[in-house]
């Protein structure tokens, strides 16, 4: 049985792209439509000889319940069903209410968290990571899935947690 990773985190943070970085050629993520809540979406997935199943659970990003509510919820459901999570935030804008919140249910659910700082997306920028400590969750990877900067490291991380 292959190990399931979550992606969470707030919307616009990344999470799609990095599922797309980490999928590469071999699958296509279909872009959120604003305001459609739909089911997690589960890919099978590759990293240095391992197969795992990754969770993109974007699509519950524009609940009516409020953003908050909706992520909350969406979140709790894919991290009830995975083995190890890749918390995703936004290094650009810094560490929100909405963040810590996300924390405070990754630590009751008790899966293993790796923390990924994304939109770090230089060396120069690796400073914007820092802050990020403060949740608690261990080392913060700065990375960029657009770039595909600290992807790798990121992995190693998140699949040794599994
Ligand atoms: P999601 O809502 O968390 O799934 O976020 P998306 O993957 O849809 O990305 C939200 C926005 O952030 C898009 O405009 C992306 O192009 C942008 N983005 C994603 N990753 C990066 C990154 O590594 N660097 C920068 N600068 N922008 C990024
Ligand atoms: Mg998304």
């Amino acid at each position: 049985q292959v190990g399931v990773i979550a992606v969470v985190g707030r919307p616009n943070v990344g999470k799609s792209t990095l599922v797309n970085r980490i999928l590469g050629r071999r699958a296509a993520v279909v872009e959120d439509t604003p305001g459609v809540t739909r089911d997690r979406v589960s890919y099978d997935a590759e990293w240095a000889g391992t197969d795992f199943k990754l969770v993109d659970t974007g699509g519950w990003e524009a609940d009516v319940e409020g953003i908050a509510s909706a992520i909350a919820s969406q979140a709790q459901v894919a991290v009830r069903l995975a083995d190890a999570v890749i918390f995703v935030v936004d290094g650009q804008i810094g560490m929100t209410d909405t963040d810590e919140r996300i924390v405070n249910m990754l630590r009751a659910a008790g899966k293993p968290v790796t923390l990924a700082v994304n939109k770090v997306d230089d060396a120069q920028s690796e400073y914007l990571t820092a802050e990020f400590w403060k949740l608690g969750l261990g080392e913060p990877y700065g990375i960029s899935a657009m770039h595909g900067r600290g992807v790798g490291e990121l992995l190693d991380a998140a699949l040794d947690s599994l």
